[in-house]
C-alpha cells in the first residue's frame, strides 16, 4: 500500500473532528484540520490569526489561496509520509483542483446525517480551550439514531489536559445555519467531483463515536485491503 490519503467529508457538526482525532492514532497517520490550524493561529494572535478571526466568527470561508498555502506547508512535515486524514479540507472546488496538483486522494468517507440532527449536535458541542479536544452534551434518540452524550469525567474540564471546556464562538444557531448553507452551496458539490473518480464511501451517522469509529475504521480497512 503506497499511501492513505483520506478525506473525512460531511456537514459542520457531523463528527469529522471527533472521528478523525480517534482514527489518527489507530491508522498511524496525522489528523489535519484546517479549522484547528486557524483556531490555533487565532489563539497565538499571529498575523494569519488576526486575518481569519472575523471570518471564523461568522462562519465565512477563508480564501482558497490562504487555505492551500497552509495545507502545502503542513504536508511538508515528516508525519505525512504515509498519508493523512483531512477534516474540513477541501471545502471548495478550487481547493480540490489545487490539491490535485500536489497529491492524490485515495478515499472520501462521506458522513451523512439530517439537518435537525446536525443543528442539535453542533449546539451541544464543547471543546477544550487549550487542546481542542471535543465533547458533546446532547443525548439524541430518534429516527433510528442513538447518540449518547460524550461527557468529560469532571464537569467543564478536559480529560486530556484539564483545560476549560467552552462552546465554539461559531456554534450558535444562526451561525450554524449559515455554515450549513455555505456547506450546501460550496462544499457539497465536491461530492460530484469525487464521485466521478469513484472515491466516495457514504457512511450514515447513527451512533456515538464508540460505534462510529470502528465502523469508519472498517470502511477504511476494506477500501485499502486490496491496495
Ligand atoms: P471547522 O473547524 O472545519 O468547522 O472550520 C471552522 C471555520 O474555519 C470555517 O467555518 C471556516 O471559516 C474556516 N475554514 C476551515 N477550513 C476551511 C477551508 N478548507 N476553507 C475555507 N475556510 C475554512
Amino acid at each position: 500500500m503506497s499511501s492513505m490519503n483520506i478525506i473525512l467529508f460531511g456537514p459542520p457538526g457531523s463528527g469529522k473532528g471527533t472521528y478523525s482525532s480517534k482514527l489518527s492514532p489507530i491508522l498511524g497517520i496525522p489528523h489535519i484540520s484546517t479549522g484547528d490550524i486557524f483556531r490555533a493561529e487565532i489563539a497565538k494572535k499571529s498575523e494569519l490569526g488576526k486575518k481569519v478571526e472575523p471570518l471564523l466568527k461568522v462562519g465565512t470561508l477563508v480564501d482558497d489561496k490562504t487555505v492551500i498555502e497552509i495545507i502545502k506547508s503542513r504536508l511538508k512535515e515528516k508525519d505525512c509520509k504515509k498519508g493523512f486524514i483531512f477534516d474540513g479540507f477541501p471545502r471548495t472546488l478550487e481547493q480540490a483542483n489545487e490539491f490535485q496538483k500536489i497529491a492524490k486522494i485515495d478515499l472520501v468517507v462521506n458522513l451523512v446525517l439530517e439537518d435537525d440532527i446536525i443543528l442539535e449536535k453542533a449546539l451541544a458541542r464543547r471543546i477544550c480551550e487549550k487542546c481542542g479536544n471535543i465533547y458533546n452534551v446532547a443525548d439524541i434518540k430518534r429516527k433510528g439514531i442513538k447518540m449518547p452524550p460524550l461527557l468529560p469525567k469532571v464537569v467543564g474540564k478536559c480529560d486530556k489536559c484539564g483545560g476549560n471546556l467552552i462552546q465554539r464562538k461559531d456554534d450558535n444557531e444562526k451561525i450554524i445555519m449559515d455554515r450549513l448553507n455555505t456547506y450546501k452551496k460550496q462544499t457539497e458539490p465536491l461530492l460530484k467531483y469525487y464521485k466521478k473518480e469513484k472515491l466516495i464511501k457514504d457512511v450514515p451517522v447513527t451512533m456515538g463515536p464508540e460505534g462510529m469509529v470502528p465502523l469508519i475504521h472498517g470502511v477504511i480497512k476494506e477500501h485499502f485491503k486490496s491496495k
